[in-house]
């Protein structure tokens, strides 16, 4: 474990000064303006000093102090500094890098929790839909975030371990942090390449050798968790980098990681939770989502008489059936046929904690002529999933279109990288299966048919049942 602390000599001495004045001044809030620094007092005896220098050459800077434990948002208590500071006002806002330029959602980029505080170093999209671009190098939408327009750049932190449990193999980790700094989750080393529609995001295999947590400007950790009891991560070491500290786990297996979560508890300490591994998992919980349903009939068949919303729900309540009779709890998202929105089959995902999720679908196509099955992932540890009902579904078509090889081959259109809402979580391997197309008179016939949905959910469920290591 490295410690670091990086000092500013000038800045030294206007703390200290500030902190001779504290005790001068009774006042709740007290404001010495010099040419170049700003001291502030507030009523909560915390001593904030600004140094401010030209606005416009981007080097303006401030620094606070705790005068407590509390954690800090600075802007609330005085509102005084230069830049705009954003607070993560939702639980999870998606954030991707802000060297990307398109705003499509990115899988090497994990949320900000809720309370999340960084700089604004400059402001994209539109009017009415601004992008942030956050000085941790993330841009994130406007829709996630309390604007301050006269926020204090923030300090640098230090994190204290507190505790770590491990529960059934999974870890939980807590950590004390002076304020809430962005933190960022990446499962590494991993190669990507560019698939399906130019998405940069396919992966042969899940190669990770380890879970890395990037705290921004964070360059000490005091204390290291012990981590030795979990069958997922082995070993933890602290790397201290330019732009913040990383805490690295290894994974005891390469390739072998099954989800993940963040939060602040309500103590304002950082909590992270890994996964147990799902093979050893005596009692799995798998959330199957049929697409679609009620107002959102989804996709159809020419003739609008194959309904996508009906054919998922029952391929998803099949599958149920299946994995029920090996002893798997599973849970649905939708058992009728109603409205579910995205955002809920997300919070459902996120409410359960599952092994896994699986979400069902049918194409349709412009082109009549399409046919054939594919898998879509988000998360790399999502491959192996959407790899596994692959090779099952690729099996059932392979054998709906046995008369012709090339067909055969073609029906099986492989496991492939999109952003699909649903599947955009780090709980679980979540993966979205395209179980054939309405829009194709074969695949449809197939679909419509009683055998042919039977088929298709025992092929899900044999890709779900050998992920979790259940015969
Ligand atoms: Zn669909």
């Amino acid at each position: 474990m490295k410690r670091r602390k990086r000092g500013n000599p000038a800045l030294k001495i206007a703390l200290a000064l500030a902190a001779l004045m504290i005790g001068a001044l009774i006042a709740a809030l007290v404001i010495v303006s010099s040419k170049s620094t700003v001291n502030i007092i507030t009523g909560q005896g915390k001593i904030i000093t600004g140094e401010i220098k030209d606005k416009d050459n981007d080097t303006a800077y401030s620094y606070y102090e705790s005068g407590g434990a509390a954690l800090l948002t600075p802007y609330r208590e005085h509102g005084l500094g230069v830049g705009m500071v954003g607070e993560v006002v939702v639980p999870y806002a998606e954030c991707t890098s802000s060297k990307i330029e398109n705003n499509l959602s990115d899988p090497l980029n994990s949320p900000l929790a809720r309370g999340t505080v960084d700089r604004i170093v400059s402001v994209g999209g539109t009017q009415d839909n601004p992008i942030y671009y956050l000085e941790s190098g993330v841009k994130v939408n406007g829709d996630y975030l309390r604007v301050t327009e006269n926020g204090f750049l923030l300090p640098d932190n230090s994190l204290t371990y507190d505790t770590a449990e491990t529960v059934n193999g999974g870890v939980k980790l807590k950590f004390h942090t002076d304020w809430v700094v962005p933190v960022q989750v990446t499962l590494a080393p991993q190669a990507y390449y560019t698939g399906y529609l130019e998405r940069i995001y396919n992966v042969e295999a899940f190669t990770a050798e380890y879970m890395d947590i990037t705290f921004a400007r964070t360059h000490v950790l005091d204390g290291m968790p012990d981590i030795s009891a979990s069958d997922i991560v082995k070993k933890c070491e602290w790397i201290d980098g330019t732009d913040g500290g990383t805490l690295r786990l290894y994974l005891r297996q390469t390739g072998a990681f099954f989800g993940w979560s963040y939060t602040l508890d309500k103590n304002g300490r950082f909590e992270f939770v890994i996964k147990k591994d799902i093979r050893q998992d005596s009692t799995p919980t798998v959330i199957l989502d049929a697409g679609h349903g009620g107002s959102d009939p989804g996709a159809s068949n020419d003739a609008g008489t194959v309904i996508e919303s009906a054919m998922t729900l029952d391929i998803a309540k099949q599958t149920a059936d299946i994995l029920s009779q090996k002893g798997i709890r599973v849970v649905m998202t939708r058992s009728e046929d109603t409205d579910v929105s995205l955002d809920s089959r997300i919070a459902i995902t996120r409410k359960y904690a599952p092994d896994m999720f699986v979400s069902i679908h049918c194409d349709s196509a412009e082109t009549a002529s399409l046919f054939g099955t594919h898998t879509f992932y988000f998360k790399n540890y999502s491959a192996p999933l959407a790899a596994s009902i692959q090779s099952h579904m690729a099996q059932v078509y392979g054998a709906l279109y046995a008369a012709d090889n090339a067909a055969a081959e073609t029906a099986d259109k492989g496991i492939k990288f999109f952003p699909f809402a649903v599947t955009r979580v780090e709980e679980c391997p979540s993966v979205l299966v395209e179980c054939g197309y309405l829009s194709n008179a074969t695949d449809c016939e197939f679909i419509n048919s009683a055998a042919g949905r039977l088929k298709i959910a025992d092929a899900i469920a044999k890709g779900i049942l050998e992920q979790l290591n259940v015969g």
